[in-house]
């Protein structure tokens, strides 16, 4: 399990993007600016990454590390840690470290739909529900923004398409 975080967090290239993040990141949040509410989330990510990365590597020197107990917190912390990855829309990683199946299947989602990022469902933009009011009934915008998420490069809008029932993501 530890060898898998290792494996996924730790690599060279995770390293070299990491530092040449902070230089951008830096500048673009370290201004006195006001900050859309997805980079905040980021930056709190970040945090929670590292304080997760370092209490999982402090627990695996603890003799309790293969009790029940310490089962239990190492699987707790890996939780924290994938939404903590998740908080930077690392969501592949986030659902290879998770030990909870729903938030898996969510953070698949999200991740496929971050990688055809730009693609369209093609589905109708519009949707025409019944109303009581009104024989022709009410159009509505078939695609709901569900999230905006920062990946330390671009602020990405999440839609759902109620036709298909397809997550969209789109820079905005
Ligand atoms: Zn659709």
């Amino acid at each position: 399990m530890s060898t898998n975080f290792r494996e996924l967090l730790f690599t060279p290239e995770r390293r070299a993007k990491a530092e040449a993040w902070q230089k951008t990141l830096r500048e673009r949040l370290g201004a006195n600016l006001p900050k859309h509410q997805a980079e905040i989330t980021y930056v709190l990510g970040v945090s929670r990454e590292r304080m997760c990365v370092r209490q999982i590597l402090a627990l695996e020197q603890e003799p309790e590390a293969g009790s029940v107990q310490g089962h239990e917190r190492m699987m707790f912390l890996m939780n924290q840690l994938a939404e903590g990855l998740a908080m930077q829309a690392r969501f592949r990683e986030a659902a290879e470290l998770t030990r909870s199946q729903p938030h898996r299947e969510e953070y698949l989602r999200k991740a496929e739909a971050l990688e055809a990022r730009g693609q369209d469902c093609r589905c109708p933009i519009e949707m025409t529900m019944p109303s009581a009011f009104d024989a022709k009934g009410v159009t509505l915008p078939a695609r709901i923004k569900c999230e905006v998420i920062f990946d330390g490069e671009f602020l990405v809008t999440l839609s759902h398409c109620q036709f298909c029932g397809g997550l969209l993501a789109a820079t905005q």
